[in-house]
């Protein structure tokens, strides 16, 4: 699973576990982006150590989970074609699948080389936004005709539940207990990260 994990939450890791359970899969790879050089040390985000870390914290409790750096490159800029493909050299004999949210699968067309994502990895999509059932079935068809590929729908519940809305909660100074890991919730507090003050 990719993202900016900016911060990572229970959304992502529900997402993680389903995903893993459903597929059976051996291992999840938690692979936060790098943000490019202009979108670093901005106020109210976190650095990219700190959005690593945070990761790291999130997943250390579950054996199936794991860190990828693989997307975390110097110039921030990471094609999610070019990372399933790169996997897929080093492990030729392995299956893989990317997991994202429906509204990832909404934008797919406009990610780059949509159509070499498709071939180097199955798709595994979760419902995100309250997205009509009968809308969701259709939009996995129409990318299944689209890029002749696996697009699957992960059984999960709506969560609703986002980092911006985190960030905006955090600066807030509102309780983001529960919506993120304590260990996650301690470290954002203790290095005042997303508080503008
Ligand atoms: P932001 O609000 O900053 O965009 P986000 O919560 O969307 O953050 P990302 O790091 O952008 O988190 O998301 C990484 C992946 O996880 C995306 O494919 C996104 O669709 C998916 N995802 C994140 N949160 C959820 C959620 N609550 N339900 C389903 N999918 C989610
Ligand atoms: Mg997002």
């Amino acid at each position: 699973m990719g993202g900016t994990f900016d911060p990572i939450h229970i959304g992502h890791l529900i997402l993680g576990e389903a995903a893993r359970r459903q597929f059976h899969l051996d291992k999840v790879y938690f692979m936060p982006a790098g943000n490019p050089p202009h979108k670093r040390n901005r106020a109210g985000r976190a650095s990219d150590a700190q959005r690593v870390e945070m990761v790291r914290l999130a997943i250390a409790s579950n054996p199936g989970f794991a860190l990828s750096m693989v997307e975390m490159n110097e110039d921030g800029y990471s094609y999610t074609y070019r990372t399933l493909e790169k996997l897929r050299s080093e492990y030729p004999d392995t299956d893989i699948y990317f997991i994202m949210g429906a509204d990832s699968l909404f934008d797919f067309d406009t990610w780059r080389d949509p159509q070499r994502i498709a071939n180097a990895a199955r798709l595994v999509v979760a419902t995100r936004n309250q997205t009509d059932p009968v809308a969701f079935d259709a939009l996995l068809e129409k990318r299944r005709e689209q890029y002749h590929g696996e697009f699957l729908k992960l059984d999960t519940p709506n969560l609703d539940i986002s980092s911006k809305h985190l960030r905006e909660m955090i600066q807030c100074h509102e309780s983001v207990r529960y919506y993120l890991p304590d260990p996650v919730r301690e470290y954002i507090l203790k290095n005042h990260i997303y508080m503008k003050d």
